[in-house]
Protein backbone atom coordinates (compact mmCIF):
# COMPACT_ATOMS: atom_id res chain seq x y z
CA UNK A 1 0.00 0.00 0.00
CA UNK A 2 1.02 3.39 -0.39
CA UNK A 3 1.03 5.63 2.79
CA UNK A 4 1.19 9.25 3.33
CA UNK A 5 1.96 10.78 6.47
CA UNK A 6 1.91 14.58 7.11
CA UNK A 7 3.27 15.20 3.85
CA UNK A 8 4.64 19.13 3.47
CA UNK A 9 6.16 20.31 0.54
CA UNK A 10 7.46 23.82 -0.53
CA UNK A 11 8.80 25.36 -3.30
CA UNK A 12 10.92 27.95 -1.44
CA UNK A 13 8.67 29.77 0.47
CA UNK A 14 5.73 28.30 -0.96
CA UNK A 15 3.88 26.07 0.46
CA UNK A 16 1.99 23.35 -1.96
CA UNK A 17 1.56 20.63 0.22
CA UNK A 18 0.65 21.48 3.81
CA UNK A 19 0.44 18.07 5.66
CA UNK A 20 -1.51 15.19 3.40
CA UNK A 21 -2.57 12.15 5.42
CA UNK A 22 -4.02 9.67 3.13
CA UNK A 23 -3.58 5.48 2.63
CA UNK A 24 -4.18 4.00 -0.40
CA UNK A 25 -4.86 0.26 -0.11
CA UNK A 26 -3.98 -2.85 -2.67
CA UNK A 27 -6.25 -2.88 -5.30
CA UNK A 28 -8.33 0.66 -4.53
CA UNK A 29 -8.68 3.35 -6.73
CA UNK A 30 -8.65 6.78 -5.66
CA UNK A 31 -9.50 9.51 -7.85
CA UNK A 32 -7.99 13.30 -7.00
CA UNK A 33 -10.19 16.12 -7.85
CA UNK A 34 -9.40 19.89 -7.02
CA UNK A 35 -8.59 23.20 -8.75
CA UNK A 36 -5.57 23.96 -10.52
CA UNK A 37 -2.60 24.52 -8.43
CA UNK A 38 -4.10 22.84 -5.14
CA UNK A 39 -1.16 20.39 -5.29
CA UNK A 40 -2.66 17.68 -6.92
CA UNK A 41 0.75 16.60 -9.59
CA UNK A 42 2.60 17.65 -6.91
CA UNK A 43 1.60 15.03 -4.85
CA UNK A 44 2.37 12.09 -7.24
CA UNK A 45 6.05 13.50 -8.04
CA UNK A 46 6.02 13.11 -4.22
CA UNK A 47 4.43 9.85 -4.03
CA UNK A 48 7.47 8.11 -7.37
CA UNK A 49 10.62 10.61 -5.44
CA UNK A 50 10.60 12.77 -8.30
CA UNK A 51 10.44 15.99 -5.64
CA UNK A 52 11.92 15.59 -2.61
CA UNK A 53 9.50 16.03 0.52
CA UNK A 54 9.98 19.19 2.96
CA UNK A 55 8.56 16.98 5.89
CA UNK A 56 6.53 13.71 6.81
CA UNK A 57 7.40 10.57 5.23
CA UNK A 58 6.07 8.44 2.37
CA UNK A 59 5.86 4.58 2.22
CA UNK A 60 5.34 2.60 -0.51
CA UNK A 61 5.35 -1.14 0.59
CA UNK A 62 6.72 -0.06 3.49
CA UNK A 63 9.54 1.32 1.72
CA UNK A 64 10.39 4.89 2.48
CA UNK A 65 10.68 7.06 -0.69
CA UNK A 66 12.86 10.07 0.49
CA UNK A 67 15.00 8.33 2.86
CA UNK A 68 18.97 8.14 2.05
CA UNK A 69 19.58 4.99 0.69
CA UNK A 70 16.38 4.16 -1.13
CA UNK A 71 17.07 3.17 -4.61
CA UNK A 72 14.71 5.23 -6.71
CA UNK A 73 14.94 3.33 -9.90
CA UNK A 74 14.03 0.51 -8.15
CA UNK A 75 10.87 2.02 -6.51
CA UNK A 76 10.03 3.44 -9.77
CA UNK A 77 9.47 0.65 -11.53
CA UNK A 78 6.49 -0.03 -9.06
CA UNK A 79 5.11 2.99 -9.47
CA UNK A 80 3.77 3.68 -13.41
CA UNK A 81 3.15 7.18 -14.27
CA UNK A 82 1.70 8.59 -16.83
CA UNK A 83 1.46 12.06 -17.83
CA UNK A 84 -1.09 14.90 -19.21
CA UNK A 85 1.41 14.88 -22.66
CA UNK A 86 3.74 11.51 -22.97
CA UNK A 87 6.54 12.01 -25.52
CA UNK A 88 7.70 9.13 -27.09
CA UNK A 89 10.85 8.11 -28.90
CA UNK A 90 10.06 9.38 -32.49
CA UNK A 91 12.53 7.54 -33.92
CA UNK A 92 11.28 4.39 -32.03
CA UNK A 93 8.45 2.02 -33.52
CA UNK A 94 5.49 1.47 -31.28
CA UNK A 95 7.25 -2.00 -30.13
CA UNK A 96 10.36 -0.57 -29.50
CA UNK A 97 9.45 2.04 -27.38
CA UNK A 98 7.44 -0.27 -24.99
CA UNK A 99 10.22 -2.49 -25.45
CA UNK A 100 12.72 -0.23 -24.43
CA UNK A 101 12.28 0.45 -20.35
CA UNK A 102 12.00 -3.33 -19.62
CA UNK A 103 15.33 -4.00 -21.73
CA UNK A 104 17.23 -1.17 -20.28
CA UNK A 105 15.72 -0.76 -16.45
CA UNK A 106 14.40 -4.15 -15.90
CA UNK A 107 17.08 -5.83 -18.11
CA UNK A 108 15.25 -8.23 -19.91
CA UNK A 109 16.92 -9.59 -23.18
CA UNK A 110 15.77 -7.83 -26.21
CA UNK A 111 12.88 -11.01 -27.11
CA UNK A 112 11.71 -10.89 -23.45
CA UNK A 113 11.31 -7.49 -23.70
CA UNK A 114 9.41 -7.21 -26.43
CA UNK A 115 7.23 -9.95 -25.74
CA UNK A 116 6.25 -8.05 -22.84
CA UNK A 117 5.80 -5.06 -24.62
CA UNK A 118 3.40 -6.91 -27.40
CA UNK A 119 1.34 -8.31 -24.51
CA UNK A 120 1.04 -4.84 -23.57
CA UNK A 121 0.31 -3.23 -26.43
CA UNK A 122 -2.76 -5.73 -27.38
CA UNK A 123 -3.77 -4.96 -23.65
CA UNK A 124 -4.51 -1.51 -24.53
CA UNK A 125 -6.01 -2.13 -27.82
CA UNK A 126 -2.60 -1.57 -29.71
CA UNK A 127 -1.73 -4.85 -30.99
CA UNK A 128 -1.79 -3.76 -34.56
CA UNK A 129 -0.01 -0.74 -34.91
CA UNK A 130 3.61 -2.18 -33.04
CA UNK A 131 5.46 -1.47 -36.66
CA UNK A 132 4.05 1.85 -36.79
CA UNK A 133 5.52 4.91 -35.47
CA UNK A 134 4.45 7.37 -32.44
CA UNK A 135 3.55 10.20 -35.24
CA UNK A 136 1.22 8.08 -36.91
CA UNK A 137 -0.74 7.36 -33.95
CA UNK A 138 -3.82 9.41 -32.87
CA UNK A 139 -3.84 11.35 -29.45
CA UNK A 140 -6.05 8.93 -27.78
CA UNK A 141 -3.72 6.07 -28.80
CA UNK A 142 -0.34 8.07 -27.90
CA UNK A 143 -1.72 8.43 -24.64
CA UNK A 144 -2.69 4.10 -24.74
CA UNK A 145 1.43 4.08 -25.60
CA UNK A 146 2.43 5.75 -22.47
CA UNK A 147 -0.10 3.10 -20.39
CA UNK A 148 1.36 0.40 -22.60
CA UNK A 149 4.45 1.82 -21.88
CA UNK A 150 3.85 1.81 -18.01
CA UNK A 151 2.57 -1.21 -17.88
CA UNK A 152 5.51 -3.05 -19.58
CA UNK A 153 7.15 -2.88 -16.27
CA UNK A 154 4.74 -4.25 -14.76
CA UNK A 155 4.20 -2.12 -11.88
CA UNK A 156 2.05 -2.75 -8.70
CA UNK A 157 0.36 1.09 -8.45
CA UNK A 158 -0.12 3.26 -11.49
CA UNK A 159 -0.30 6.99 -11.30
CA UNK A 160 -2.20 8.94 -13.86
CA UNK A 161 -1.75 12.66 -13.81
CA UNK A 162 -4.53 13.91 -15.98
CA UNK A 163 -3.70 11.71 -18.49
CA UNK A 164 -6.79 12.76 -21.06
CA UNK A 165 -6.69 16.31 -20.65
CA UNK A 166 -4.83 16.98 -23.28
CA UNK A 167 -6.89 15.21 -25.83
CA UNK A 168 -9.76 16.47 -28.10
CA UNK A 169 -13.20 15.32 -26.36
CA UNK A 170 -14.07 12.50 -29.11
CA UNK A 171 -10.69 10.77 -27.95
CA UNK A 172 -10.94 10.75 -24.17
CA UNK A 173 -13.43 7.99 -24.36
CA UNK A 174 -11.25 4.85 -25.23
CA UNK A 175 -8.32 6.02 -22.79
CA UNK A 176 -10.91 6.60 -19.97
CA UNK A 177 -11.95 3.16 -20.86
CA UNK A 178 -8.33 1.84 -20.97
CA UNK A 179 -8.10 2.75 -17.59
CA UNK A 180 -11.88 1.59 -16.22
CA UNK A 181 -10.15 -1.82 -17.38
CA UNK A 182 -6.70 -1.76 -15.37
CA UNK A 183 -9.36 -0.57 -12.70
CA UNK A 184 -11.73 -3.41 -12.80
CA UNK A 185 -8.67 -5.60 -13.16
CA UNK A 186 -7.70 -5.12 -9.54
CA UNK A 187 -4.91 -2.08 -10.34
CA UNK A 188 -4.31 -0.09 -7.90
CA UNK A 189 -4.40 3.31 -9.19
CA UNK A 190 -4.39 7.17 -8.13
CA UNK A 191 -5.46 9.45 -10.55
CA UNK A 192 -5.68 13.01 -11.07
CA UNK A 193 -8.38 14.11 -13.27
CA UNK A 194 -10.87 16.81 -14.27
CA UNK A 195 -13.66 13.40 -15.62
CA UNK A 196 -16.24 13.74 -12.86
CA UNK A 197 -17.86 10.82 -14.70
CA UNK A 198 -15.17 8.37 -14.62
CA UNK A 199 -13.93 9.79 -10.32
CA UNK A 200 -17.49 8.74 -9.62
CA UNK A 201 -18.10 5.62 -11.55
CA UNK A 202 -14.65 3.94 -10.82
CA UNK A 203 -12.98 5.27 -7.84
CA UNK A 204 -13.28 3.65 -4.59
CA UNK A 205 -12.79 6.74 -3.04
CA UNK A 206 -12.46 10.74 -4.26
CA UNK A 207 -9.93 13.05 -2.48
CA UNK A 208 -10.72 16.58 -3.51
CA UNK A 209 -7.47 18.88 -2.70
CA UNK A 210 -8.22 22.46 -1.89
CA UNK A 211 -4.84 24.59 -1.27
CA UNK A 212 -3.01 21.69 -0.50
CA UNK A 213 -4.91 19.97 1.72
CA UNK A 214 -7.53 17.15 1.65
CA UNK A 215 -10.42 19.31 2.15
CA UNK A 216 -12.59 16.25 2.18
CA UNK A 217 -12.41 12.37 1.08
CA UNK A 218 -14.88 9.81 0.73
CA UNK A 219 -16.90 7.45 -1.57
CA UNK A 220 -17.89 8.86 -4.78
CA UNK A 221 -21.92 8.56 -3.65
CA UNK A 222 -20.66 11.11 -0.42
CA UNK A 223 -18.52 13.47 -2.44
CA UNK A 224 -20.61 13.54 -5.59
CA UNK A 225 -24.14 13.19 -3.76
CA UNK A 226 -24.17 15.04 -0.35
CA UNK A 227 -20.81 16.96 -0.50
CA UNK A 228 -20.15 18.30 3.25
CA UNK A 229 -17.52 20.54 2.24
CA UNK A 230 -18.82 24.21 0.97
CA UNK A 231 -15.55 24.75 -0.98
CA UNK A 232 -15.92 20.80 -2.37
CA UNK A 233 -19.77 22.03 -3.07
CA UNK A 234 -18.60 25.25 -4.93
CA UNK A 235 -15.54 23.23 -7.03
CA UNK A 236 -18.72 20.91 -8.05
CA UNK A 237 -21.15 23.62 -8.98
CA UNK A 238 -18.36 24.77 -11.33
CA UNK A 239 -17.11 21.75 -12.89
CA UNK A 240 -20.23 19.29 -13.35
P1 LIG B 1 -2.13 20.96 -9.60
O1 LIG B 1 -1.54 19.72 -10.19
O2 LIG B 1 -3.16 20.71 -8.56
O3 LIG B 1 -2.63 21.92 -10.64
P2 LIG B 1 0.60 21.53 -8.87
O4 LIG B 1 0.96 20.44 -7.93
O5 LIG B 1 1.09 21.41 -10.26
O6 LIG B 1 -0.97 21.74 -8.82
O7 LIG B 1 1.12 22.91 -8.31
C1 LIG B 1 0.82 23.39 -7.03
C2 LIG B 1 1.52 24.71 -6.82
O8 LIG B 1 2.93 24.50 -6.82
C3 LIG B 1 1.25 25.75 -7.90
O9 LIG B 1 1.15 26.99 -7.26
C4 LIG B 1 2.47 25.67 -8.76
O10 LIG B 1 2.72 26.89 -9.39
C5 LIG B 1 3.55 25.33 -7.76
N1 LIG B 1 4.66 24.58 -8.33
C6 LIG B 1 4.57 23.38 -8.92
N2 LIG B 1 5.78 22.93 -9.32
C7 LIG B 1 6.67 23.89 -8.98
C8 LIG B 1 8.08 24.04 -9.10
N3 LIG B 1 8.82 23.08 -9.67
N4 LIG B 1 8.64 25.16 -8.63
C9 LIG B 1 7.90 26.12 -8.04
N5 LIG B 1 6.56 26.04 -7.87
C10 LIG B 1 5.94 24.95 -8.33
MG1 LIG C 1 -1.42 19.11 -12.15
Amino acid sequence: MIQIENLHKKFGALEVLRGIDLAVNKGEVLSIIGASGSGKSTLLYCINGLEPISEGRVLVDGVDVHARGTDLNRLRQRLGMVFQQWNSFPHLTVLENVALAPRIVRGLPRAKAEEVARRQLEHVGLGDKLAQYPAALSGGQQQRLAIARALAMEPEYMLFDEATSALDPELVGEVLDTMRMLAAEGMTMICVTHEMGFAREVSDRVAFFHQGRIEEIGRPEEMFGKPRSPKLKRFLAKVL
